[in-house]
């Protein structure tokens, strides 16, 4: 979860089809119809969909996966407009209807994460809770223990590492992780996987001359923009900054002659490297989350040998000739004429990677 811009309402949200949607479900409330489950019309806010998407840049705005890949993302309230749920036995039956198409209550997520929210909205203190119809300052002084992605740096309360864990540095951190499933299996291998690629496109800048410097040097400045495309944005900040400390004099150089947001960035990454933080993961958690991430088998191909597969009698590469793993560079290319048999060359480490059973 990273920091959203929201902007101002889209033009729309002031219109009649908005204040006659309000007014239903004020009168609703006002009715002896109160007890029922508030209905919103779901092409209202259908309307401004797209200008949500453009808001959280096509991602979950709590996880922080790409809305595409599983379907086609969920607009969320923030503040459930059905009955407001708290951790424990609290519930607010009556709140927060009149949020229910208010601009800064939208959000787009995905359907995993809107299914963990629910009507969940607890509060540190659940007297603190709003009056109905309260506004503002009023809402603020609730003191949710949900992060808002577009009112706070999320940041402050959540934790980021390279292999895809979060953690809560507050109470509201570590509440918002449980609510929403932050380090549900799937998506702390995803993030772990992201860190990884991206650990490996920083090894690039160290061959300064690479024509693929200028990528990524743009990658890192897009990454710490107030629009970052890219998933897990909150994890690979952290990369970047921890990749920072050992390298700050190749970066100096490297940005000296190209990238001129080098300021923010340092700043941005400086803030990323305090890890002050109070955990609140448990011991048991992290034992299991750890498990899961050494599943993933890591190893380096030295050299691969091909025999009698397709046009190839006998091929043999050496991909790390020295033997030396801290100064190998990543493979990005293979190149040679057409019908050379670069892709039986891959289609046989497939094969390879792929073991007995895979194989067809
Ligand atoms: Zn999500």
């Amino acid at each position: 979860m990273i920091k959203i811009k929201r902007g101002p309402a889209p033009k729309f949200m002031k219109s009649t089809i908005v204040k006659s949607a309000k007014g239903d479900l004020k009168d609703i409330f006002e009715s002896i119809q109160r007890q029922e489950r508030v209905r919103i019309e779901a092409f209202v806010l259908e309307e401004v969909r797209g200008n949500l998407m453009k808001m959280c840049h096509s991602k979950c705005a709590y996880c922080e996966s790409g809305i595409g890949k599983t379907g086609v993302g969920e607009i969320e309230h923030f503040r459930p407009p059905s009955g407001a749920r708290g951790m424990g036995k609290e519930y607010a039956p009556n709140h927060y209807w009149w949020l229910a198409y208010e601009w800064d209550n939208l959000l787009m997520v995905c359907q995993i994460c809107l299914k963990h929210k629910r009507d969940f909205f607890p509060l540190e203190n659940e007297s603190n809770r709003a009056a109905i119809g309260a506004t503002g300052s009023e809402l603020k002084n609730e003191n949710p223990l949900l992060i808002d992605p577009c009112s706070e740096d999320p940041s402050q309360h959540l934790s980021f590492s390279a292999n895809g864990v979060l953690e809560g540095k507050t109470k509201k951190g570590k509440t918002t992780i449980d609510i929403l499933g932050l380090n549900r299996r799937d998506i702390v291998l995803e993030r772990h996987k992201t860190a990884d690629r991206f650990n490996r496109e920083l090894q690039i800048l160290k061959n300064e001359a690479s024509s693929s410097t200028k990528d990524v040097l743009e990658y890192i400045s897009e990454l710490h923009s107030d629009h970052p495309n890219q998933e897990y944005a909150g994890t690979l900040r952290t990369v970047f900054a921890t990749w920072l400390k050992d390298n700050s004099e190749l970066w100096n150089s490297l940005t000296q002659k190209s990238a001129p947001s080098i300021s923010k960035i340092s700043k941005q990454a400086n803030k990323a490297n305090k890890t002050n933080a109070q955990s609140y993961i448990t011991d048991r958690e992290k034992h299991e989350l750890n498990n899961q991430i050494s599943q993933i088998k890591r190893f380096s191909i030295k050299s691969i040998e091909i025999e009698n597969f397709k046009s190839i009698d006998k091929l043999t590469i050496q991909i790390l000739p020295t033997g030396n793993l801290e100064s190998r560079e990543s493979w990005l290319l293979l190149l040679g004429d057409n019908g050379i048999g670069k892709s039986s060359i891959l289609q046989a480490i497939t094969l390879a990677l792929a073991g007995k059973n895979n194989s067809i």
